[in-house]
């Protein structure tokens, strides 16, 4: 995404006051120039907070980390979600997210999350919900920082990669479900929308209302719910039950267990795919190639 794209899709949201804007990938430390136009864009508009996602990689002492963080707090960066678990200490070392969550903490930012992913359940012991309870009991204790626990959600690639390590079930489809929690609020009232490099837009990740790269995103955001997009229309009436009836009536065989509620919406939505690739997309969020197969090639 670039800064213009972000420009333009404030000033299109005119109307529709914002209490917040969060940037996250991906990782947008890769993306450093990007990362603070964005934040001076988004400082000027008068959002009142603006929070950065980030698995804290460029924190490699914690001198580094205040250097890092500086410019980005004068620019109006107010508040900082560091990952850190079993599954990103495959690639960042904890100790460069503490590095991290304490330059932002020495550094007075209003809102510092450590979020903590887990295989649900939380209690299920395997390699990464061990390494993330190391981390956990590493965290813990210090009455600045929010530590926040996060159940993977299966869809994507966490969906090929991680439901093996849960107990599967026997589920029936939801008539109704939450959106994601960063997104909040309901799928009738949604709080927040995120948009993707390529202009999707979406309120669960791969579920798209339209592209504000060919839309505006203002349109899209008046006509949500109402916008003759007949797989929101089923989804909206019926949940993620809607969808598997869609889909077995197109030859979808359920099957006889799921990870979760989300693992069964995300295999029927990936049937669905091919169907209704201007509703679910990015086409990527179910193509993906899983790091499994790209380490046996
Ligand atoms: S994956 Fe499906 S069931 Fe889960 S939150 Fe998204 S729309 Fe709802």
């Amino acid at each position: 995404m670039t800064a213009q794209d972000v420009k333009r899709y404030l000033a299109e949201l005119r109307g529709h006051p914002l209490e917040s804007v969060w940037i996250y990938g991906g990782e947008p430390f890769l993306y450093p120039g990007v990362l603070a136009e964005v934040i001076k864009i988004s400082k000027r508009k008068g959002i009142a907070q603006i929070g950065v996602l980030t698995n804290g990689y460029w924190a490699t002492s914690p001198s580094a980390g205040l250097r890092k963080l500086s410019p980005l707090k004068q620019a109006g960066l107010n508040a900082i979600i560091i990952s850190t678990d079993g599954l990103h200490a495959e690639a960042v070392s904890p100790d460069l997210a503490i590095n991290a969550i304490r330059a932002a903490l020495k550094m007075g930012f209003k809102k510092v999350i450590a979020s903590v992913a887990f295989i649900p359940p939380r209690k299920l012991s395997n390699p990464i919900n061990d390494r993330s309870e190391e981390i956990w009991a590493k965290l813990k204790g210090n009455p600045h920082l929010l530590l926040e626990e996060n159940p993977v959600v299966f869809i994507g690639r966490a969906a090929q990669e991680l439901s093996d390590y849960c107990q599967p079930k026997k589920l029936k489809a939801a008539q109704k479900c939450k959106p994601p929690s960063y997104i909040g609020g309901s799928f009738d009232e949604p709080q927040g929308l995120e948009i993707d490099p390529y202009g999707w837009v979406m309120i669960c990740p791969g579920f798209s209302l339209g592209n504000a790269q060919k839309q505006p995103l203002a349109k899209l955001v008046e006509q949500y719910g109402n916008s003759g997009n007949t797989l929101w229309s089923i989804f909206c009436s019926h949940g993620p039950a809607g969808l598997l009836n869609l889909a077995q009536e197109k030859g979808y065989h359920q099957r006889a267990l799921y990870a979760s509620d989300c693992h069964l919406c995300y295999e029927v939505r990936k049937f669905l795919q091919p169907y209704y690739p201007e509703y679910l997309a990015p086409a990527g969020c179910y193509n993906e190639i899983s790091r499994k197969r790209q380490r046996v090639r």
